[in-house]
Protein backbone atom coordinates (compact mmCIF):
# COMPACT_ATOMS: atom_id res chain seq x y z
CA UNK A 1 0.00 0.00 0.00
CA UNK A 2 0.86 3.20 -0.63
CA UNK A 3 1.89 6.06 1.72
CA UNK A 4 -1.36 8.11 2.05
CA UNK A 5 0.50 11.34 3.11
CA UNK A 6 4.86 12.67 3.17
CA UNK A 7 6.49 14.76 4.55
CA UNK A 8 9.78 16.33 3.02
CA UNK A 9 11.36 18.94 4.60
CA UNK A 10 8.21 20.27 6.90
CA UNK A 11 6.04 20.17 4.12
CA UNK A 12 3.43 17.37 3.94
CA UNK A 13 2.01 15.83 0.47
CA UNK A 14 -0.97 13.66 -0.33
CA UNK A 15 -1.24 11.11 -2.54
CA UNK A 16 -1.58 12.13 -6.16
CA UNK A 17 -0.96 9.73 -8.66
CA UNK A 18 0.01 5.93 -7.72
CA UNK A 19 3.05 3.82 -9.74
CA UNK A 20 0.54 1.76 -10.83
CA UNK A 21 -1.66 4.01 -13.07
CA UNK A 22 2.06 5.66 -14.10
CA UNK A 23 3.53 2.38 -15.30
CA UNK A 24 0.09 1.78 -17.32
CA UNK A 25 0.37 5.01 -18.78
CA UNK A 26 3.67 4.55 -19.89
CA UNK A 27 3.11 1.53 -21.95
CA UNK A 28 0.02 3.14 -23.49
CA UNK A 29 2.65 5.87 -24.52
CA UNK A 30 5.21 3.21 -25.32
CA UNK A 31 2.69 2.11 -27.46
CA UNK A 32 1.55 5.12 -29.40
CA UNK A 33 5.83 5.96 -29.53
CA UNK A 34 6.41 2.58 -31.64
CA UNK A 35 3.01 3.36 -34.07
CA UNK A 36 5.21 6.59 -34.86
CA UNK A 37 8.60 5.83 -34.66
CA UNK A 38 9.32 2.19 -34.77
CA UNK A 39 11.32 2.43 -38.06
CA UNK A 40 13.08 5.59 -37.11
CA UNK A 41 15.87 4.60 -34.74
CA UNK A 42 14.78 8.34 -32.69
CA UNK A 43 17.17 9.93 -30.11
CA UNK A 44 15.44 10.32 -27.05
CA UNK A 45 16.46 13.20 -24.81
CA UNK A 46 16.11 12.97 -21.47
CA UNK A 47 16.31 16.33 -19.41
CA UNK A 48 17.93 15.82 -15.97
CA UNK A 49 17.28 15.88 -13.56
CA UNK A 50 13.76 15.58 -12.84
CA UNK A 51 12.73 12.78 -16.35
CA UNK A 52 15.55 10.16 -15.13
CA UNK A 53 13.30 7.75 -13.51
CA UNK A 54 10.58 8.29 -16.06
CA UNK A 55 12.91 7.90 -19.14
CA UNK A 56 14.13 4.75 -17.30
CA UNK A 57 11.00 3.25 -17.32
CA UNK A 58 9.84 4.09 -21.15
CA UNK A 59 12.58 3.23 -22.55
CA UNK A 60 12.36 -0.20 -21.53
CA UNK A 61 9.12 -0.13 -22.30
CA UNK A 62 10.04 0.63 -26.02
CA UNK A 63 10.92 -2.68 -28.22
CA UNK A 64 12.56 -0.89 -30.92
CA UNK A 65 16.00 0.42 -31.74
CA UNK A 66 16.11 3.82 -29.96
CA UNK A 67 19.44 5.44 -28.65
CA UNK A 68 19.08 7.97 -25.36
CA UNK A 69 20.88 11.45 -24.26
CA UNK A 70 20.78 13.07 -21.17
CA UNK A 71 20.99 16.61 -21.04
CA UNK A 72 20.33 19.51 -18.34
CA UNK A 73 19.24 23.14 -19.11
CA UNK A 74 21.05 25.54 -16.51
CA UNK A 75 19.94 28.82 -15.84
CA UNK A 76 23.55 31.27 -15.05
CA UNK A 77 23.26 34.87 -14.68
CA UNK A 78 25.12 36.50 -17.90
CA UNK A 79 28.71 38.41 -16.78
CA UNK A 80 27.12 41.67 -18.37
CA UNK A 81 24.06 41.81 -16.30
CA UNK A 82 21.40 39.72 -14.24
CA UNK A 83 19.56 38.55 -17.22
CA UNK A 84 18.72 34.99 -16.36
CA UNK A 85 20.61 33.08 -19.77
CA UNK A 86 19.83 29.44 -20.02
CA UNK A 87 22.04 26.50 -21.62
CA UNK A 88 21.93 23.04 -22.42
CA UNK A 89 24.61 21.32 -21.00
CA UNK A 90 25.64 17.51 -22.07
CA UNK A 91 24.73 16.54 -25.67
CA UNK A 92 27.38 14.74 -27.05
CA UNK A 93 25.66 13.09 -30.22
CA UNK A 94 24.97 15.11 -33.61
CA UNK A 95 21.66 15.27 -34.13
CA UNK A 96 21.65 16.37 -37.63
CA UNK A 97 19.09 14.81 -39.55
CA UNK A 98 17.44 11.98 -36.66
CA UNK A 99 13.99 12.07 -35.10
CA UNK A 100 15.16 13.78 -31.66
CA UNK A 101 12.06 13.13 -29.10
CA UNK A 102 12.69 15.21 -25.97
CA UNK A 103 11.52 13.14 -22.48
CA UNK A 104 10.67 15.77 -19.81
CA UNK A 105 9.17 15.16 -16.05
CA UNK A 106 6.52 17.72 -15.95
CA UNK A 107 5.57 21.15 -18.28
CA UNK A 108 4.70 23.49 -16.07
CA UNK A 109 5.08 27.12 -17.55
CA UNK A 110 6.51 25.67 -20.53
CA UNK A 111 9.45 27.78 -21.11
CA UNK A 112 12.19 25.02 -20.30
CA UNK A 113 10.62 23.22 -23.19
CA UNK A 114 10.15 26.55 -25.53
CA UNK A 115 13.99 26.76 -24.84
CA UNK A 116 15.79 23.34 -25.60
CA UNK A 117 13.60 22.93 -28.55
CA UNK A 118 14.96 26.43 -30.41
CA UNK A 119 18.17 25.35 -29.14
CA UNK A 120 18.02 22.04 -30.24
CA UNK A 121 16.80 23.00 -33.66
CA UNK A 122 20.09 24.80 -34.90
CA UNK A 123 21.53 21.39 -34.82
CA UNK A 124 19.03 20.24 -37.84
CA UNK A 125 17.11 17.64 -36.73
CA UNK A 126 14.81 15.95 -38.57
CA UNK A 127 11.80 16.34 -36.48
CA UNK A 128 11.78 17.59 -32.28
CA UNK A 129 8.68 15.96 -30.68
CA UNK A 130 7.94 16.30 -27.06
CA UNK A 131 7.07 13.77 -24.64
CA UNK A 132 6.55 14.51 -21.27
CA UNK A 133 4.86 12.72 -18.31
CA UNK A 134 3.39 15.69 -16.84
CA UNK A 135 1.70 18.72 -17.98
CA UNK A 136 0.06 21.48 -16.26
CA UNK A 137 -2.11 23.01 -19.08
CA UNK A 138 -3.20 26.14 -17.32
CA UNK A 139 0.31 27.01 -16.28
CA UNK A 140 1.35 27.52 -19.70
CA UNK A 141 2.89 30.47 -20.61
CA UNK A 142 3.77 29.71 -24.67
CA UNK A 143 2.20 27.80 -27.26
CA UNK A 144 4.05 23.80 -27.07
CA UNK A 145 3.84 21.25 -29.62
CA UNK A 146 3.45 18.73 -26.94
CA UNK A 147 2.70 15.36 -28.84
CA UNK A 148 3.03 12.76 -25.81
CA UNK A 149 1.14 13.52 -22.77
CA UNK A 150 1.02 11.14 -19.37
CA UNK A 151 -1.17 13.42 -17.51
CA UNK A 152 -2.46 16.33 -17.42
CA UNK A 153 -2.58 18.11 -13.62
CA UNK A 154 -3.59 21.05 -11.96
CA UNK A 155 -1.30 23.79 -10.82
CA UNK A 156 -0.42 21.79 -7.89
CA UNK A 157 3.54 21.60 -6.77
CA UNK A 158 3.83 17.81 -7.11
CA UNK A 159 6.80 15.71 -6.04
CA UNK A 160 8.18 11.74 -6.37
CA UNK A 161 9.09 9.56 -9.25
CA UNK A 162 11.99 11.99 -10.20
CA UNK A 163 10.58 14.95 -9.22
CA UNK A 164 11.91 17.17 -6.23
CA UNK A 165 11.21 19.42 -3.59
CA UNK A 166 14.12 20.76 -2.57
CA UNK A 167 16.59 18.04 -3.51
CA UNK A 168 14.61 15.25 -2.10
CA UNK A 169 11.15 12.81 -2.97
CA UNK A 170 13.28 11.87 -5.74
CA UNK A 171 12.92 8.27 -4.69
CA UNK A 172 9.38 8.23 -3.83
CA UNK A 173 7.63 5.54 -6.03
CA UNK A 174 4.17 7.61 -6.54
CA UNK A 175 3.39 11.20 -7.07
CA UNK A 176 2.64 13.58 -4.38
CA UNK A 177 1.12 16.92 -4.59
CA UNK A 178 1.72 19.91 -1.99
CA UNK A 179 -1.22 19.97 0.86
P1 LIG B 1 8.79 25.23 -16.84
O1 LIG B 1 9.98 25.81 -17.54
O2 LIG B 1 7.87 24.46 -17.76
O3 LIG B 1 8.04 26.27 -16.06
O4 LIG B 1 9.31 24.26 -15.73
C1 LIG B 1 10.00 23.15 -16.01
C2 LIG B 1 10.72 22.59 -14.81
O5 LIG B 1 10.28 23.16 -13.55
C3 LIG B 1 10.45 21.12 -14.70
O6 LIG B 1 11.29 20.35 -15.52
C4 LIG B 1 10.67 20.89 -13.23
O7 LIG B 1 12.04 20.70 -13.00
C5 LIG B 1 10.21 22.16 -12.57
N1 LIG B 1 8.81 22.01 -12.09
C6 LIG B 1 7.68 22.55 -12.62
N2 LIG B 1 6.60 22.19 -11.92
C7 LIG B 1 7.04 21.38 -10.92
C8 LIG B 1 6.37 20.66 -9.86
O8 LIG B 1 5.14 20.66 -9.67
N3 LIG B 1 7.17 19.93 -9.03
C9 LIG B 1 8.53 19.86 -9.19
N4 LIG B 1 9.19 19.11 -8.32
N5 LIG B 1 9.18 20.52 -10.19
C10 LIG B 1 8.44 21.27 -11.03
MG1 LIG C 1 12.34 18.58 -15.77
Amino acid sequence: MAEQNVVLNNLTFELHIQNSEIELRITQLAKLLAKGHSNANPLFISVLNGSFIFAADLLRQLDFACEIEFVKVSSYAGTQSTREVKQVLGLSKSIENRTVIILEDIIDSGLTMDFLLCDLARFKPKQIEICTLLLKPEALKVKLPVNYIGFEVANDFLVGYGLDYDGHGRNLPHIYKAV
